[in-house]
């Protein structure tokens, strides 16, 4: 199998689009990425077949959609290794999903105990800690980053010590593409026995994730980001774990048997799913994993690092651009500034000739302090972007630079 980047594109129906007469150029795909068309048969086929809620009917439609459902849990068991489908929480995203560990694991955490995160932490990977550490009387730790936008190893591990109760960090950092290195690192936090999370928000659509292999406890993801819909994520935990801390949200589903005075909870999965799920979206995420899980792994990361290399090998030729985030291991992202004008007015310039790219803080705002630029702009790419979508964005840098001079 080789990789057909015009068949993938194909199958993309947004990418015929045309601004204001032009081709449309995405390069904001670490913000969300594009859905293929099984992915949005998947949401429509279940509202025109077998809309109905999960778990509860006792008629056909509610059976159909629950195997979908519950199918999809399947898939992702399956896609990122884990050792049962009770381990696959289905989430708002991302962030709800970090949210859920902050909130639970934040209750035990007592005074005198640490929390170490990284200083290239998304919002949804800092602010989760850092409240959950005000609570409870416990420090907030930050791994320091190189100027190059590298976790500082040796640093890293010499934060880590035996009031080390929680370790997160991104495998992937959105603002500068930076690649951490995170077996080791859950290796070195697992030496203090600290618990670790992954924030795999945008590692995820880069390749396969083994979360045994990994050996962390809690690895999240948001669906819009692998090609699937938004308002879908998902936590994968140890079931140990994710059984043993007070439940997150109450109410329906949840249960297993409830009186005026008291309740009972449900097993896993159910336990932390309270309420009628994101069904439509659960099964679209399951299609977009499966339509994933069928391409070419290796041809595809050859095809992303193609796409990056081009990329960093012209914005180092450009003159008045200056990249932020020059790791040696990066993927995806090319964030960067240019003397000609703020990032603002570059994303504003680019978008006038159909080119989508994302300006600001990226939602990592002490990154860009530590960086000492007030944001950047940011071109990401995917799997559907082309060599000449590369050359395009320069292009229209050239143009921009005219523009503003
Ligand atoms: C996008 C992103 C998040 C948050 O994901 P949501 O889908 O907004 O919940 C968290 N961390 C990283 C690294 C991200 O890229």
């Amino acid at each position: 199998m080789s990789f057909d980047v015009n068949a993938i594109r194909e199958q993309f129906p947004i990418l015929s689009r045309q601004i204001d007469g032009q081709p449309l150029v995405y390069l904001d795909n670490a913000a969300t990425t594009q859905k293929p068309q099984c992915v949005i048969d998947a949401i429509v086929n279940y509202y025109s077949t077998c809309n109905s809620n999960v778990h509860r009917g006792a008629h056909r439609l509610a059976d159909e959609a629950t195997r979908l459902y519950e199918g999809a849990r399947d898939t992702v068991a399956e896609f990122l290794q884990a050792n049962a489908r009770e381990e696959v929480i289905w989430t708002g995203g991302t962030t709800e999903a970090i949210n859920i560990v902050a909130n639970g694991l934040g209750q035990m955490l007592k005074p005198g105990d640490e929390v170490l995160v990284t200083e290239m932490e998304h919002h949804a990977n800092l602010i989760t800690w850092q409240q959950a550490c005000k609570r409870a009387g416990a420090s907030l730790k930050i791994a320091p980053i190189n100027d190059a936008g590298e976790l500082m190893l040796d640093a890293y591990e010499q934060l880590l010590n035996s009031n080390t109760k929680f370790v997160a960090f991104p495998q992937v950092s959105n603002a500068l593409g930076t690649l951490n290195p995170i077996k080791s690192l859950i290796a070195k936090a697992k030496a203090v026995n600290a618990l670790v999370l992954v924030d795999g928000a945008q590692g995820i659509a880069h390749g396969p994730v083994n979360v045994q292999e990994l050996g962390c406890d809690f690895y999240a993801f948001s669906a819009h980001k692998l090609f699937g819909p938004t308002g879908v994520g998902v936590l994968w935990g140890r079931q140990e774990l994710l059984a043993s801390w007070p439940v997150w949200q109450v109410g329906g589903e949840m249960i297993s048997s409830v009186s005026y005075q008291d309740a009972q909870w449900n097993v896993l999965p159910y336990r932390l799913e309270a309420g009628t799920p994101h069904i439509a979206g659960v099964i679209a995420t399951g299609e977009a994993i499966r339509w994933f899980m069928a391409l070419d792994m290796a041809a595809l990361a050859a095809h992303e690092a193609a796409l990056l290399a081009s990329a960093t090998e012209q914005a180092e030729a450009f003159e008045g651009l200056r990249i932020v985030g020059s790791a040696q291991q990066k993927m995806g992202v090319l964030s960067f500034v240019m003397d000609a004008g703020h990032p603002a007015d570059i994303g504003f310039l680019l978008d006038r000739q159909g080119i989508a790219i994302r300006t600001g803080h990226h939602c990592a705002e002490p990154l860009m302090g530590r960086l000492g630029v007030p944001g950047t702009a940011r071109a990401s790419f995917s799997i559907y972007n082309t060599l000449a979508e590369v050359d395009a964005l320069f292009a229209g840098l050239s143009k921009v630079k005219m523009m503003l001079a």
